[in-house]
């Protein structure tokens, strides 16, 4: 295996293109942040720089489609049997989406060109801990603490994953709505991991969008059934930011850091109550905040067959749930950036559908509201 370190990043743009953007389907990775080694294995020949013919690359929201992004480093760390974190799932829940015809290759499926830059991670994250994970050389605490098996692909996901979010985040602000195949890494805190977080790709890509002058009011909707205590953290009173978790109030974690809005939720909580609740907090927050940019976390670990979440939403509540969110964000004229979350089965297969909900819901009402 040949790794190879990347000095500074470079970028394939669209023409017109306020990000960076390629198609999926036709390019490969171009560059990596000043800070990493990859393996070149993953991405061909990673010295080689692919000239894209400009009639390949989808428009963004072309044909009334939905931008979903996606990248194949999402899947990529091989974790041992019986590890509870589906890294899988990524992949799986993209193939269901192109199986169904909701992703479509060369119109609606985008990857992002390059990694984070060491000044995007180091707006929300410790330096020294940022250079840490990106050598490998967290101590056996700290990635004790994370909870997953260190490897260079995990490095990649880890720091692709993050990538992935902003480019949602451009495409959203762009197109009105976008949403990711991975993202929601809440638990990653300023200095350290935690709960299978390493880099916070909620609180980079909100800070983001407010130095890029992207947005100037970006609020964070996290209804992961786990409270978002990285990113309450890290963006706890950072102007312009706003953050609401709606979680059950028994799960991890245990210590809850203070949001700009905390609902906590009772053990047990089905679909009615939750709809009642949650939806209130959100127009709430909404009318008290005025984003101009959420980012959403749709987690769906509050399902009643996940295995760590303590709600008991159906199926059909979760459609319920992404339709409202959705519905009310986009119908007061604000952008909407989707990330999946947590969610947690054996079953890949049937957890990636779980996730799927988010990406069909985000086609529909990408038609429902003319974007
Ligand atoms: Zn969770």
């Amino acid at each position: 295996m040949v790794f190879r370190r990347f000095v500074g990043a470079t970028a394939v743009r669209h023409r017109g293109a306020s990000s960076s953007v390629t198609a999926s389907s036709s390019l490969k990775f171009k560059a990596a942040s000043a800070l990493a080694s990859f393996s070149s294995s993953a991405f061909g020949d990673a010295g080689r720089v692919d000239v894209p013919d400009e009639r390949t690359i989808p428009r963004p929201g072309a044909d009334g489609r939905v931008p979903i992004i996606h990248h194949a480093s999402y899947s990529k760390p091989v974790m041992p049997p019986g590890h509870r974190f589906p890294m899988r799932v990524f992949q799986t829940t993209f193939d269901a989406l192109r199986k169904e015809g909701v992703a479509l290759a060369g119109i609606n499926c985008f990857t992002p060109a390059r990694a984070p830059t060491l000044d995007e991670l180091c707006a929300a994250h410790d330096e020294g801990y940022v250079r840490a994970v990106c050598a490998s050389e967290l101590s056996d605490k700290a990635r004790r603490e994370i909870g997953l098996p260190w490897s260079d692909a995990l490095v990649e996901r880890t720091l692709m994953e993050v990538a992935g979010t902003m480019l949602t985040m451009d495409l959203a602000a762009r197109c009105g709505l976008a949403v990711n195949t991975a993202g929601g890494t809440h638990h990653a805190h300023h200095a350290r991991g935690s709960g299978f977080c390493i880099i916070n790709d909620l609180a980079v890509s909100a800070l983001r969008a407010l130095e890029s002058g992207m947005a100037k009011r970006v609020m964070i909707v996290d209804l992961d059934v786990h409270q978002g205590d990285g990113t309450a953290g890290i963006l706890k009173g950072v102007p312009g930011t706003f953050t609401l978790s709606a979680h059950a109030a028994s799960n991890f974690p245990t210590r809850k850091e203070t949001s700009s809005r905390d609902v906590e939720l009772p053990r047990g909580m089905k679909d009615d109550e939750y709809m009642a609740v949650v939806s209130a907090a959100l127009i709430e927050s909404m009318q008290d905040f005025k984003p101009d940019l959420v980012l959403y976390d749709a987690g769906v670990d509050v399902t009643s067959n996940d295995s760590l979440g303590h709600l008991d939403l159906t199926v059909e509540g979760l459609y319920r749930r992404e339709r409202m969110v959705l519905d009310t964000v986009l119908g007061a004229g604000i952008p909407l950036a989707g990330v999946v979350g947590g969610g947690y089965s054996p079953d890949i297969d049937e957890l990636a559908s779980r996730h799927a909900v988010l990406h069909r819901v985000a086609q529909e009402m990408f038609r429902d509201h003319g974007l």
